[in-house]
């Protein structure tokens, strides 16, 4: 039968639903992203969900999606993994990217992190670590492989394990980047 995907917990589930209210990430696009050039498209390819990502993938990236599909997916990019053959296998995302650019003259990079995810679980990656993770690869890719690149961040969830419960959502790195500024400029 395999390992299916567990539920998440309660604590989980709230700190999406505030994530949610305070507009951090959104149910539709803010704008529709221009992917006619094509889309390389970073995701943990989580057998339990890859099916309802590609849906949202066909969706909102075609007609050329370019997928790069690996266990952790974004995740693996950001210089804080912990996880030294993790951090090797961001490494060559960071090349993969480099290379579908230069292949397909695609100029827009999707990232989709997930939750809940095997890979972020034996991380200790709560919800809060992931969307802050996976808006901080964001800034890494512009400043690593191009100022030019365009860069979307995205949030998959899977609400109760239900096929009609799973959603994708747009995540803001520029609302997430404000909250952060706004914490650390909070008295102790
Ligand atoms: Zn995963």
């Amino acid at each position: 039968m395999g390992k299916h995907a567990r539920k998440l917990t309660e604590k989980e589930l709230h700190d999406l639903a505030v994530l949610r209210e305070e507009g951090f990430f959104l149910d539709v696009e803010p704008k529709l992203l221009d992917v006619s050039g094509g889309a390389i498209v970073v995701l943990c390819g989580d057998g339990d969900q890859a099916l309802d990502q590609m849906k949202y993938i066909e969706r909102v990236c075609r007609p050329r999606p370019h997928l790069h599909a690996i266990n952790g997916g974004p995740l693996l990019m950001n210089r804080k993994c912990p996880d030294p053959a993790g951090r090797e296998k961001g490494n060559m995302l960071f090349e993969e990217i480099r290379e579908s650019r230069e292949l397909k003259e695609i100029d827009t990079v999707v990232l989709i992190a997930h939750v809940p995810c095997g890979k972020a679980d034996a991380w200790g990656l709560d919800v809060i670590t992931i969307v802050d993770w996976i808006v901080g690869v964001k800034d890494e890719i512009k400043d690593e492989i191009n100022h030019g690149l365009r860069v979307r961040c995205k949030l998959h969830v899977d609400w109760t394990g239900a096929e009609e419960d799973k959603r994708t959502y747009f995540l803001s790195g520029k609302k997430w980047r404000e909250f952060r500024r706004m914490q650390l400029v909070r008295p102790q």
